[in-house]
């Protein structure tokens, strides 16, 4: 008989069984899949770490979470900077002075700000009625032509003037030289990869992968006095009230014979034409230099039940199904829920290292 059985050896199931395993617990983890570590997954192709659930950078402005990862690897210094390409012209994301000076050949923050408000102030609409108008709202034309619309249109299959405005709430812009696209105080991608870090959380624990919860559920049930379950929360009760829907992506991983493909990690496709969002090169990632490389398409598409759910669609009819989910989650005492599917939200790493900390202090 196990303490917990957990459904899930991504992030959040793999550091509650750490915990759990910890305190003397008697624990099972099992996955659907033939790995652990969930999307964070880097596999070791070519010497190369290749993320293969997409571009994992590790970010965060907690030292408790900092700390807490760091007993389990070591970050590099690596600092996001995308890039963008749109037909052949490159610019430097987030929108910064760096982009402004490209675009319009100009050099002080002065001479940005006015550009921007000129072109915010000509189409200007009180109440945006789809994410168009937010956006130019937010950042003018040029920069929503050339670096908003066919990046946002692939990503969500949709035009956008057909999308609602909520989607961009703001867009991160600076007036100042600085490309790291995130503001966090620690930031980097784990030496090694992040599977080494699920092989440390789950040192000493029984892992059954290749095992469908849903394929034998009953029997499963009775070998454990409680279950923490982190896949799709609309699964575990059997679509009761109707799936929830999601965007997917198609990712396309390619070894190729050079040594330097694209000189960065990721870059965005910003037009309407190239049919993938970003290639991300792996090996960027960790400041390699060996003789091939490997790179990685990204097709954004629809979702249908069976595939990987990626981005909750968490517009006003899913949140309202998530809601009745969640009553009936928070009246469960054998069951906990937890995680970007159970919970329904797009978290990232940090979050969720935050949200199984939550956890443990209530359960253990
Ligand atoms: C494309 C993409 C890029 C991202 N980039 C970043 C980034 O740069 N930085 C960042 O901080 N975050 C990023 N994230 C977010 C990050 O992936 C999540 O925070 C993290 O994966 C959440 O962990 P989890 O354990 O909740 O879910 P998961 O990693 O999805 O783990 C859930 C596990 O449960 C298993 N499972 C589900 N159902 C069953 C079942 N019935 N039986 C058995 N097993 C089951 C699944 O196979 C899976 O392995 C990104 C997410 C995506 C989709």
């Amino acid at each position: 008989m196990y303490d917990y059985l957990i459904v899930g050896a991504g992030l959040y199931g793999a550091i509650f069984a750490y915990e759990a395993n910890k305190r003397e617990k008697k624990v099972l983890v099992i996955d659907k899949r033939d790995h652990i570590g969930g999307n964070l997954y880097t596999k070791n192709i070519e010497n190369i770490n290749v993320h293969m659930y997409g571009a994992h950078i590790f970010h965060t402005s907690s030292i408790k979470v900092w700390d807490y990862l760091n007993n389990f690897t070591k970050f590099n210094n690596y600092i996001n900077s995308p890039i963008a390409n749109y037909k052949g012209e490159i610019y430097n994301l987030p929108f910064n002075m760096n982009t402004f000076s490209k675009i319009w050949d100009i050099s002080r923050p002065e001479e940005a700000k006015e550009i921007i408000n000129k072109q915010r102030k000509l189409l200007y609409k009180e109440n945006p009625s789809n994410l168009e108008e937010q956006a130019i709202n937010l950042i003018g034309t040029d920069i929503y032509e050339k670096l908003v619309k066919g990046y946002t249109e692939k990503q969500w299959g949709k035009k956008t003037t057909d999308l609602p405005p909520f989607i961009i709430k703001r867009l991160p812009v600076r007036f100042t030289y600085n490309n790291n696209y995130f503001n966090d105080i620690y930031q980097g991608i784990p030496i090694g990869g992040y599977t080494r870090i699920f092989d440390k959380l789950l040192k000493g624990i029984d892992v059954k992968l290749k095992i469908n919860y849903f394929d034998n559920r009953e029997q499963l049930d009775s070998i454990a006095r409680k279950i923490l379950y982190t896949g799709p929360i609309d699964e575990f009760y059997n679509y009761k009230y109707g799936p929830l829907e999601y965007r997917s992506i198609k990712f396309e991983h390619e070894v190729l014979d050079t040594d330097n493909y694209q000189g960065n990690a990721v870059v965005n496709y910003t037009d309407i034409d190239t049919p993938y969002t970003r290639i991300i090169e792996h090996k960027h990632f960790e400041f390699l230099e060996n003789e091939k490389t490997i790179i990685t398409k990204e097709y954004p598409k629809n979702w249908k039940r069976g595939e990987e759910p990626y981005y909750p669609i968490n517009d006003e009819i899913n949140n309202n199904k998530y809601q009745k989910y969640s009553v009936l989650a928070n009246q469960e005492t054998k069951y906990l829920f937890g995680g970007r599917l159970a919970e329904y939200k797009y978290y990232d790493m940090h979050v969720i290292v935050e949200k199984v900390f939550e956890l443990v202090n209530k359960e253990l």
